[in-house]
Protein backbone atom coordinates (compact mmCIF):
# COMPACT_ATOMS: atom_id res chain seq x y z
CA UNK A 1 0.00 0.00 0.00
CA UNK A 2 0.94 3.62 -0.24
CA UNK A 3 2.24 4.20 3.53
CA UNK A 4 4.37 1.35 3.03
CA UNK A 5 5.76 2.35 -0.02
CA UNK A 6 6.35 6.20 0.92
CA UNK A 7 7.61 4.89 4.29
CA UNK A 8 10.40 2.64 2.18
CA UNK A 9 11.25 5.38 0.26
CA UNK A 10 11.90 7.62 2.93
CA UNK A 11 14.13 5.01 4.67
CA UNK A 12 16.47 5.29 2.12
CA UNK A 13 16.47 7.91 0.48
CA UNK A 14 15.38 11.03 2.34
CA UNK A 15 17.42 12.15 5.31
CA UNK A 16 15.96 14.27 7.63
CA UNK A 17 16.93 17.43 9.66
CA UNK A 18 17.66 17.24 13.44
CA UNK A 19 16.71 13.57 13.35
CA UNK A 20 18.06 10.22 15.22
CA UNK A 21 19.58 9.00 12.42
CA UNK A 22 19.63 5.55 12.76
CA UNK A 23 16.20 4.82 13.85
CA UNK A 24 14.77 6.80 11.01
CA UNK A 25 16.59 4.17 8.73
CA UNK A 26 15.02 1.41 10.75
CA UNK A 27 11.25 2.78 11.49
CA UNK A 28 10.85 5.45 9.06
CA UNK A 29 9.15 8.93 9.60
CA UNK A 30 6.08 8.14 12.17
CA UNK A 31 3.60 10.05 10.70
CA UNK A 32 3.30 11.18 7.06
CA UNK A 33 1.37 14.93 7.13
CA UNK A 34 -0.78 14.73 4.22
CA UNK A 35 -3.63 18.05 5.17
CA UNK A 36 -3.24 20.75 7.84
CA UNK A 37 -6.52 22.94 8.76
CA UNK A 38 -6.28 25.49 11.27
CA UNK A 39 -4.85 23.90 14.73
CA UNK A 40 -4.81 20.14 13.27
CA UNK A 41 -2.65 17.90 10.66
CA UNK A 42 -3.57 15.11 9.49
CA UNK A 43 -1.40 12.00 8.74
CA UNK A 44 -1.86 9.01 5.83
CA UNK A 45 -3.74 6.47 8.82
CA UNK A 46 -6.28 9.41 9.41
CA UNK A 47 -4.86 10.28 12.94
CA UNK A 48 -5.57 13.95 13.27
CA UNK A 49 -3.54 15.96 16.18
CA UNK A 50 -3.25 19.45 17.42
CA UNK A 51 -0.47 21.34 16.04
CA UNK A 52 1.10 21.97 19.86
CA UNK A 53 4.02 23.66 18.19
CA UNK A 54 2.61 25.35 15.22
CA UNK A 55 5.24 22.75 13.47
CA UNK A 56 8.60 24.48 13.84
CA UNK A 57 7.32 27.21 16.24
CA UNK A 58 6.28 29.34 12.64
CA UNK A 59 2.80 28.72 11.63
CA UNK A 60 1.51 31.42 13.47
CA UNK A 61 -2.02 32.04 11.62
CA UNK A 62 -2.58 27.99 11.49
CA UNK A 63 -2.95 25.57 8.55
CA UNK A 64 -4.61 25.63 5.25
CA UNK A 65 -5.52 29.27 4.49
CA UNK A 66 -6.67 29.86 1.42
CA UNK A 67 -6.22 33.39 0.92
CA UNK A 68 -2.60 32.64 1.04
CA UNK A 69 -2.73 30.14 -1.38
CA UNK A 70 -4.74 32.25 -3.73
CA UNK A 71 -2.16 35.51 -2.90
CA UNK A 72 1.15 32.64 -3.90
CA UNK A 73 -1.03 31.60 -7.00
CA UNK A 74 -1.53 35.23 -8.54
CA UNK A 75 1.67 36.63 -7.31
CA UNK A 76 3.67 33.52 -9.21
CA UNK A 77 1.38 33.85 -12.16
CA UNK A 78 2.24 37.36 -12.41
CA UNK A 79 5.81 36.90 -11.25
CA UNK A 80 7.12 34.47 -9.13
CA UNK A 81 10.84 35.55 -9.06
CA UNK A 82 13.00 38.41 -10.10
CA UNK A 83 16.12 39.85 -9.00
CA UNK A 84 17.04 41.94 -6.04
CA UNK A 85 20.61 42.20 -6.27
CA UNK A 86 21.70 45.77 -7.20
CA UNK A 87 19.55 48.04 -8.35
CA UNK A 88 16.94 45.83 -9.13
CA UNK A 89 13.32 45.67 -7.19
CA UNK A 90 9.61 44.08 -7.40
CA UNK A 91 6.84 45.22 -5.59
CA UNK A 92 5.68 42.95 -2.99
CA UNK A 93 9.46 43.17 -1.51
CA UNK A 94 8.98 46.90 -1.51
CA UNK A 95 5.57 47.24 0.17
CA UNK A 96 6.82 44.31 2.20
CA UNK A 97 10.12 46.26 3.98
CA UNK A 98 7.44 49.50 4.07
CA UNK A 99 5.17 47.70 6.39
CA UNK A 100 7.88 45.89 8.25
CA UNK A 101 9.04 49.60 9.11
CA UNK A 102 5.65 50.19 10.49
CA UNK A 103 4.86 47.26 13.17
CA UNK A 104 8.89 46.85 14.37
CA UNK A 105 10.02 48.33 17.70
CA UNK A 106 11.24 51.81 17.50
CA UNK A 107 13.48 53.04 15.19
CA UNK A 108 14.06 49.87 12.58
CA UNK A 109 13.04 50.79 9.51
CA UNK A 110 15.23 48.46 6.89
CA UNK A 111 15.37 45.79 5.92
CA UNK A 112 18.15 42.97 3.93
CA UNK A 113 15.64 40.20 3.02
CA UNK A 114 17.01 36.15 2.91
CA UNK A 115 15.39 32.80 2.99
CA UNK A 116 15.09 32.39 6.57
CA UNK A 117 16.71 32.45 10.20
CA UNK A 118 19.82 31.02 10.30
CA UNK A 119 20.77 33.37 6.95
CA UNK A 120 19.15 36.22 8.62
CA UNK A 121 21.73 35.53 11.49
CA UNK A 122 25.02 35.29 9.53
CA UNK A 123 23.63 38.56 7.85
CA UNK A 124 23.32 40.17 10.97
CA UNK A 125 26.85 39.39 12.20
CA UNK A 126 28.54 40.13 8.70
CA UNK A 127 26.50 43.46 8.50
CA UNK A 128 27.83 44.13 11.68
CA UNK A 129 31.45 43.49 11.18
CA UNK A 130 31.11 45.48 8.19
CA UNK A 131 29.51 48.45 9.99
CA UNK A 132 32.61 48.37 12.14
CA UNK A 133 35.10 48.85 9.08
CA UNK A 134 32.92 51.32 8.06
CA UNK A 135 33.27 53.26 11.52
CA UNK A 136 37.04 52.98 11.08
CA UNK A 137 36.91 50.19 13.85
CA UNK A 138 38.06 46.90 12.28
CA UNK A 139 38.84 45.02 14.98
CA UNK A 140 35.41 45.17 16.76
CA UNK A 141 34.62 41.48 14.90
CA UNK A 142 33.86 39.25 17.97
CA UNK A 143 30.39 37.92 18.22
CA UNK A 144 28.77 37.27 22.08
CA UNK A 145 25.72 34.99 22.77
CA UNK A 146 24.50 33.27 25.64
CA UNK A 147 24.82 29.73 26.40
CA UNK A 148 21.23 28.33 25.97
CA UNK A 149 20.78 30.17 22.94
CA UNK A 150 19.74 28.61 18.91
CA UNK A 151 20.71 30.74 16.35
CA UNK A 152 20.37 28.08 13.35
CA UNK A 153 22.83 25.94 11.78
CA UNK A 154 24.65 28.15 8.62
CA UNK A 155 28.66 27.94 10.43
CA UNK A 156 28.07 31.72 11.32
CA UNK A 157 24.27 30.62 13.03
CA UNK A 158 25.76 27.16 14.68
CA UNK A 159 29.22 29.69 15.80
CA UNK A 160 26.42 31.78 17.66
CA UNK A 161 24.58 29.03 18.93
CA UNK A 162 25.05 28.47 23.15
CA UNK A 163 23.86 25.01 23.15
CA UNK A 164 27.28 23.02 22.80
CA UNK A 165 26.30 20.00 20.88
CA UNK A 166 25.41 22.15 18.10
CA UNK A 167 28.45 23.23 17.90
CA UNK A 168 29.90 19.72 18.67
CA UNK A 169 28.36 18.45 16.09
CA UNK A 170 30.52 20.08 13.16
CA UNK A 171 33.68 19.43 15.49
CA UNK A 172 34.92 23.00 14.25
CA UNK A 173 33.11 26.00 14.46
CA UNK A 174 34.39 29.71 13.24
CA UNK A 175 36.11 32.06 14.84
CA UNK A 176 35.43 34.90 17.34
CA UNK A 177 32.21 33.93 18.95
CA UNK A 178 32.34 34.17 22.94
CA UNK A 179 29.34 33.02 24.80
CA UNK A 180 27.86 34.49 28.41
CA UNK A 181 25.67 33.13 30.79
CA UNK A 182 22.42 33.13 29.83
CA UNK A 183 20.44 35.09 32.58
CA UNK A 184 23.27 37.54 33.63
CA UNK A 185 23.51 40.82 32.21
CA UNK A 186 27.09 40.79 35.09
CA UNK A 187 28.67 38.06 32.84
CA UNK A 188 28.17 40.06 29.69
CA UNK A 189 30.03 42.59 30.85
CA UNK A 190 32.83 41.01 32.50
CA UNK A 191 33.07 39.02 29.01
CA UNK A 192 33.49 42.64 27.26
CA UNK A 193 35.69 43.71 29.73
CA UNK A 194 37.53 40.93 29.30
CA UNK A 195 38.42 40.39 25.96
CA UNK A 196 38.30 44.43 25.24
CA UNK A 197 35.45 46.53 24.15
CA UNK A 198 37.48 47.54 21.36
CA UNK A 199 37.19 43.79 20.06
CA UNK A 200 33.61 43.26 20.29
CA UNK A 201 30.77 43.83 17.32
CA UNK A 202 27.60 42.75 18.65
CA UNK A 203 25.76 40.89 21.35
CA UNK A 204 22.36 38.75 19.81
CA UNK A 205 19.46 37.08 22.41
CA UNK A 206 16.21 36.15 21.44
CA UNK A 207 13.84 37.64 23.63
CA UNK A 208 12.96 34.63 24.79
CA UNK A 209 14.74 31.98 24.32
CA UNK A 210 12.79 28.82 22.35
CA UNK A 211 14.66 25.96 21.32
CA UNK A 212 16.54 25.27 24.34
CA UNK A 213 13.75 25.34 26.92
CA UNK A 214 11.70 28.64 26.34
CA UNK A 215 13.54 30.52 28.94
CA UNK A 216 12.11 34.41 29.70
CA UNK A 217 14.68 36.44 30.52
CA UNK A 218 13.60 38.34 33.83
CA UNK A 219 12.10 41.95 33.63
CA UNK A 220 14.99 44.88 33.42
CA UNK A 221 17.35 42.50 31.93
CA UNK A 222 17.37 43.78 28.25
CA UNK A 223 17.30 47.18 29.76
CA UNK A 224 20.23 46.62 30.96
CA UNK A 225 22.16 44.77 27.92
CA UNK A 226 20.41 47.87 25.97
CA UNK A 227 22.77 50.05 28.52
CA UNK A 228 25.68 48.06 28.56
CA UNK A 229 25.87 47.92 24.86
CA UNK A 230 25.67 51.83 24.55
CA UNK A 231 27.99 52.32 26.96
CA UNK A 232 30.66 49.84 25.04
CA UNK A 233 29.79 50.99 21.78
CA UNK A 234 28.34 47.22 20.80
CA UNK A 235 25.48 46.49 18.60
CA UNK A 236 22.58 44.64 19.89
CA UNK A 237 20.83 42.25 17.98
CA UNK A 238 17.76 40.43 18.57
CA UNK A 239 17.02 37.49 17.15
CA UNK A 240 13.26 37.15 16.73
CA UNK A 241 12.69 34.22 14.89
CA UNK A 242 10.77 32.17 16.91
CA UNK A 243 9.46 35.82 18.68
CA UNK A 244 8.36 37.78 15.90
CA UNK A 245 4.68 38.25 14.87
CA UNK A 246 2.59 37.90 17.81
CA UNK A 247 3.91 34.39 19.56
CA UNK A 248 4.83 36.16 22.83
CA UNK A 249 1.33 38.79 22.51
CA UNK A 250 3.24 41.32 21.55
CA UNK A 251 4.06 42.34 17.97
CA UNK A 252 7.96 41.47 18.78
CA UNK A 253 9.62 39.60 21.65
CA UNK A 254 11.41 42.60 22.69
CA UNK A 255 8.23 45.08 23.06
CA UNK A 256 7.72 43.48 26.50
CA UNK A 257 10.97 45.04 27.66
CA UNK A 258 10.28 48.48 25.37
CA UNK A 259 13.90 48.40 24.03
CA UNK A 260 14.53 49.26 20.46
CA UNK A 261 17.83 46.54 19.45
CA UNK A 262 20.30 48.45 16.56
CA UNK A 263 19.43 45.44 14.53
CA UNK A 264 16.44 42.63 14.60
CA UNK A 265 16.65 38.80 12.95
CA UNK A 266 13.02 37.32 11.73
CA UNK A 267 11.69 34.45 9.77
CA UNK A 268 9.37 31.47 10.40
CA UNK A 269 6.27 34.10 11.31
CA UNK A 270 6.69 36.05 9.17
CA UNK A 271 5.06 33.90 6.41
CA UNK A 272 3.39 31.73 9.31
CA UNK A 273 5.69 29.00 6.99
CA UNK A 274 3.79 29.73 3.66
CA UNK A 275 6.89 30.36 2.15
CA UNK A 276 10.61 30.58 2.74
CA UNK A 277 11.15 33.79 3.98
CA UNK A 278 13.56 35.81 6.58
CA UNK A 279 15.15 39.06 6.95
CA UNK A 280 17.13 41.60 9.13
CA UNK A 281 15.83 44.70 10.07
CA UNK A 282 18.77 47.38 10.65
CA UNK A 283 17.93 51.12 12.17
CA UNK A 284 17.33 54.32 11.20
CA UNK A 285 20.95 55.27 12.50
CA UNK A 286 22.55 52.15 11.21
CA UNK A 287 21.32 52.36 7.46
CA UNK A 288 21.89 56.57 7.74
CA UNK A 289 25.85 55.32 8.49
CA UNK A 290 25.48 52.97 5.84
CA UNK A 291 24.67 54.95 3.56
CA UNK A 292 27.16 57.82 4.33
CA UNK A 293 30.46 56.04 5.17
CA UNK A 294 29.74 53.10 2.32
CA UNK A 295 31.97 53.75 -1.23
CA UNK A 296 31.77 49.79 -2.55
CA UNK A 297 29.42 47.20 -2.97
CA UNK A 298 27.58 45.68 -0.34
CA UNK A 299 29.44 41.70 -1.18
CA UNK A 300 26.32 39.57 0.72
CA UNK A 301 23.17 38.84 -0.87
CA UNK A 302 21.21 35.78 -1.47
CA UNK A 303 19.19 34.47 -4.79
CA UNK A 304 15.96 34.46 -2.62
CA UNK A 305 16.62 37.80 -0.80
CA UNK A 306 13.53 39.79 -2.00
CA UNK A 307 11.65 36.87 -3.43
CA UNK A 308 8.53 37.92 -4.92
CA UNK A 309 6.04 35.40 -4.36
CA UNK A 310 7.54 34.84 -0.81
CA UNK A 311 7.15 38.50 0.08
CA UNK A 312 3.68 38.64 -1.26
CA UNK A 313 2.79 35.73 0.91
CA UNK A 314 3.89 37.64 3.80
CA UNK A 315 1.99 40.74 3.32
CA UNK A 316 -0.65 38.86 3.26
CA UNK A 317 -0.20 36.87 6.43
CA UNK A 318 0.43 40.39 8.49
CA UNK A 319 -2.63 41.73 7.23
CA UNK A 320 -4.40 38.40 8.50
CA UNK A 321 -2.89 38.44 11.98
CA UNK A 322 -3.80 41.55 12.10
CA UNK A 323 -7.26 41.12 10.99
CA UNK A 324 -7.97 38.60 13.18
CA UNK A 325 -5.93 40.33 16.41
CA UNK A 326 -3.76 37.62 16.38
CA UNK A 327 -1.19 39.31 19.12
CA UNK A 328 -3.84 40.07 21.75
CA UNK A 329 -5.62 36.46 20.98
CA UNK A 330 -1.61 35.18 21.78
CA UNK A 331 -1.79 37.36 24.90
CA UNK A 332 -5.23 36.07 25.98
CA UNK A 333 -4.63 32.35 24.82
CA UNK A 334 -1.09 32.26 26.72
CA UNK A 335 -2.66 33.31 29.80
CA UNK A 336 -5.16 30.69 29.65
CA UNK A 337 -2.52 28.22 28.70
CA UNK A 338 -0.17 29.08 31.42
CA UNK A 339 -3.30 28.43 34.16
CA UNK A 340 -3.78 25.02 32.24
CA UNK A 341 -0.12 24.18 33.10
CA UNK A 342 -0.77 25.78 36.67
CA UNK A 343 -3.82 23.36 37.69
CA UNK A 344 -1.70 20.15 35.80
CA UNK A 345 1.01 20.95 38.15
CA UNK A 346 -1.38 21.00 41.46
CA UNK A 347 -2.61 17.32 40.06
CA UNK A 348 0.81 15.73 38.81
CA UNK A 349 3.72 15.18 41.13
CA UNK A 350 6.01 15.06 38.08
CA UNK A 351 5.61 18.35 37.26
CA UNK A 352 7.80 21.03 38.16
CA UNK A 353 8.13 24.62 36.96
CA UNK A 354 5.51 26.06 34.95
CA UNK A 355 5.51 29.13 32.32
CA UNK A 356 4.60 31.00 28.99
CA UNK A 357 4.85 34.54 27.46
CA UNK A 358 1.89 34.74 25.35
CA UNK A 359 1.90 30.77 23.22
CA UNK A 360 4.88 30.07 23.88
CA UNK A 361 5.41 27.95 26.85
CA UNK A 362 6.98 24.95 28.69
CA UNK A 363 6.43 22.17 31.53
CA UNK A 364 9.71 20.89 33.59
CA UNK A 365 9.61 17.44 34.29
CA UNK A 366 10.86 16.76 38.02
CA UNK A 367 11.12 13.44 39.75
CA UNK A 368 10.93 15.64 43.21
CA UNK A 369 8.98 19.03 43.28
CA UNK A 370 10.57 20.50 46.75
CA UNK A 371 14.00 19.33 45.61
CA UNK A 372 13.91 19.74 41.71
CA UNK A 373 15.78 16.70 40.99
CA UNK A 374 15.13 15.43 37.85
CA UNK A 375 14.51 11.65 36.75
CA UNK A 376 17.56 9.78 35.80
CA UNK A 377 16.89 9.89 32.02
CA UNK A 378 14.76 12.61 31.08
CA UNK A 379 10.90 11.68 30.56
CA UNK A 380 10.01 14.57 28.30
CA UNK A 381 10.68 12.57 25.33
CA UNK A 382 8.25 9.55 26.05
CA UNK A 383 5.75 12.38 27.26
CA UNK A 384 6.40 13.67 23.83
CA UNK A 385 5.49 10.25 22.48
CA UNK A 386 2.26 9.31 24.62
CA UNK A 387 0.80 12.92 23.72
CA UNK A 388 1.19 11.83 19.87
CA UNK A 389 -0.78 9.08 20.69
CA UNK A 390 -3.60 11.26 22.07
CA UNK A 391 -3.64 13.46 19.17
CA UNK A 392 -0.89 16.52 20.53
CA UNK A 393 2.18 17.40 18.69
CA UNK A 394 4.56 18.38 21.29
CA UNK A 395 8.54 18.89 21.80
CA UNK A 396 11.09 18.05 23.94
CA UNK A 397 14.30 19.41 25.22
CA UNK A 398 17.01 17.50 27.06
CA UNK A 399 20.04 19.83 27.20
CA UNK A 400 21.72 20.96 29.45
CA UNK A 401 20.10 18.25 31.72
CA UNK A 402 16.63 19.09 31.20
CA UNK A 403 14.02 17.28 30.94
CA UNK A 404 11.43 20.01 29.25
CA UNK A 405 8.37 19.79 27.50
CA UNK A 406 7.74 22.77 25.59
CA UNK A 407 4.45 24.46 23.46
CA UNK A 408 4.32 26.94 20.93
CA UNK A 409 0.75 26.58 19.37
CA UNK A 410 -0.93 28.69 16.53
CA UNK A 411 -2.26 32.20 17.48
CA UNK A 412 -5.62 30.71 15.98
CA UNK A 413 -6.05 29.12 19.40
CA UNK A 414 -9.38 29.53 21.00
CA UNK A 415 -10.40 28.63 24.72
CA UNK A 416 -11.68 24.91 23.85
CA UNK A 417 -8.66 24.07 21.98
CA UNK A 418 -6.49 25.31 25.08
CA UNK A 419 -8.98 23.31 26.84
CA UNK A 420 -8.05 19.99 24.84
CA UNK A 421 -4.48 20.53 24.48
CA UNK A 422 -4.62 20.50 28.50
CA UNK A 423 -7.14 17.60 28.54
CA UNK A 424 -4.72 15.63 26.14
CA UNK A 425 -1.63 16.50 28.81
CA UNK A 426 -3.63 15.55 31.89
CA UNK A 427 -4.40 12.02 29.90
CA UNK A 428 -0.26 12.07 29.37
CA UNK A 429 0.42 12.93 32.21
CA UNK A 430 -1.21 10.09 34.24
CA UNK A 431 -0.35 7.37 31.90
CA UNK A 432 3.79 8.24 32.06
CA UNK A 433 3.32 8.49 35.66
CA UNK A 434 1.82 5.18 36.32
CA UNK A 435 4.53 3.70 33.99
CA UNK A 436 7.29 5.83 36.21
CA UNK A 437 6.61 4.83 39.63
CA UNK A 438 6.04 0.76 38.34
N1 LIG B 1 16.96 31.59 15.39
C1 LIG B 1 16.06 31.03 16.21
C2 LIG B 1 15.73 31.71 17.50
C3 LIG B 1 15.42 29.84 15.85
O1 LIG B 1 14.55 29.26 16.66
C4 LIG B 1 15.74 29.25 14.60
C5 LIG B 1 15.09 27.99 14.17
O2 LIG B 1 14.41 27.33 14.91
C6 LIG B 1 16.70 29.86 13.80
C7 LIG B 1 17.28 31.03 14.22
C8 LIG B 1 17.11 29.26 12.49
O3 LIG B 1 16.13 29.45 11.54
P1 LIG B 1 16.09 28.55 10.21
O4 LIG B 1 15.84 27.15 10.67
O5 LIG B 1 14.95 29.17 9.43
O6 LIG B 1 17.40 28.71 9.52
Amino acid sequence: NKIEELTELDKKHFLHPTSPIGQQQKEGPSFIFTEGNGVFLTDMKGNKLIDGMSSLWNVNIGHGREEISEVAKEQMKKLAFSSCFATFSNEPAIRLAAKLAEIAPGDLSTTFFTSGGSESNDTAYKLARHYWVLKGKPNKQKIISRTKSYHGVSMGATSATGLKPFRDFTTSIAPDFHYVDHFSTKSLRSLIEQEGPETVAAFIAEPVQGAGGVHIASDGYFQEVREICDEYDILFITDEVITGFGRTGTYFGIDHYGVTPDMMCFAKGVTSGYAQLGGVMISETLHKEFKELSTGTLLHGYTYSGHAMACAVALKNIEIIERENLVENAAVMGQEMLQGFQSLQEKHSMIGEVRALGLMGAVEIVKDKQTNERFESPLAPQVVNEAAKRGLILRSVVFDGQDTLVFAPPLIMTKEDITSLISILDETFTSVTKDAVK
